[in-house]
């Protein structure tokens, strides 16, 4: 049956996942800033909404892809925001990466107004919207979950119940905490093997299926040659881009001295990728940090 979707923040990711609500057969409507995402929509058989409020009044679901903590408690609280002109019921999904405390206080005031809500962020990338293949996080009552999934499924491949709210976007920044801190760590490991006159591919064939194997280096190998579908064999492309990376981790560490965890690691991974972004290195792929490194000696 279609449902009327609302869908807010249209950009890289957003745009091709309203695209697949429609393609789905629900009706889609959409507000962005950007006339050029608007345009998109319609193309893919969507409407346009004049204003959040507007969207707000004639959804049923409402999904968000908005950069970061700021819009989304914008969009939802503000004036003119979702929570002053959804229905009760209207079941809230917001899909951005953003701090596990906006995430909290925004889904704490939707449940205030009757509204069940999700933070369910997603990894998967441009690549992962566009196929339908996204793998989404979920943090929210099990009532809001189960309502979600249907719409989830449309978008993505793989669909995990985290917990209560917030616990999405702490189980996304943890795991790109997780993968930036590998990534940092292979990409040493191949630059000590270099200047020790191991063969990068040796190490590959060694590592692989050794004790240091892990996602980083056997699925985004960060040196050119072992592993072909790497962005290191087309000059770091991303992919996934460094200042996406440095955003997660910058995320990991407000978590970290908000909730009191020791993260040295994560510390350190977000300093270096820090250091990586402001050498230029912002829109290579975040396994470009190996070019990085070797230049640290
Ligand atoms: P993007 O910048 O391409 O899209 C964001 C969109 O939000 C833009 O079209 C912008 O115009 C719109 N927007 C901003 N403020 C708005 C407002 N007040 N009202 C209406 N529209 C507004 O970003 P993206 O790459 O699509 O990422 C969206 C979210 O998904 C981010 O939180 C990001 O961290 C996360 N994410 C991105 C990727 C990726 O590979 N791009 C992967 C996983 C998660």
């Amino acid at each position: 049956m279609a449902t009327n979707i609302g869908f807010i923040g249209l950009g890289n990711m957003g745009g091709p996942m309203a695209a697949n609500l429609v393609k789905a057969g629900h009706k889609v409507s959409g507000f962005d800033l950007s006339e050029a995402a608007l345009a998109a929509l319609e193309a893919a058989g969507g409407s346009r909404a004049e204003s959040v409020a507007d969207l707000a009044e004639g959804a049923d679901v409402i999904v968000t892809m908005l950069p970061a903590g700021a819009h989304v408690r914008k969009i939802y609280q503000g004036e003119g925001g979702i929570l002053d002109n959804a229905r009760p019921g209207t079941l809230l999904i917001d899909s951005s990466t953003i701090d596990v405390d906006s995430a909290r206080v925004v889904a704490a005031a939707a449940a205030g107004k009757d509204m069940p809500m999700v933070d369910a962020p997603v990894s998967g990338g441009v690549g992962g919207a566009t196929a339908g293949t996204l793998t989404f996080m979920v943090g929210g009552p099990e009532n809001a979950f189960a309502a979600a999934k249907p719409f989830l499924d449309i978008m993505g491949k793989t669909i995990v119940h985290a917990g209560d709210a917030g616990t999405g976007q702490a189980a996304k920044i943890c795991n790109n905490m997780i993968l930036g801190i590998s990534m940092i760590g292979v990409s040493e490991a191949f630059v000590l093997a270099e200047r020790l006159g191991l063969d990068p591919q040796k190490l590959f064939d060694i590592s692989s299926t050794a004790s240091g194997q892990c996602w980083a280096l056997t699925s985004y190998c960060p040196v050119p040659g072992p592993l072909p579908s790497s962005p290191a064999n087309r000059d770091y492309q991303p992919g996934f881009a460094a200042e996406m990376m440095l955003k997660d981790l910058k995320l990991a560490q407000d978590a970290a001295h908000s909730s009191g965890a020791g993260t040295p690691l994560g510390a350190q991974a977000a300093a270096l990728y820090s250091l990586f972004c402001n050498s230029g290195g912002e829109g290579v792929d975040f396994s470009g940090i190996v070019k990085y490194l070797r230049g640290t000696s």
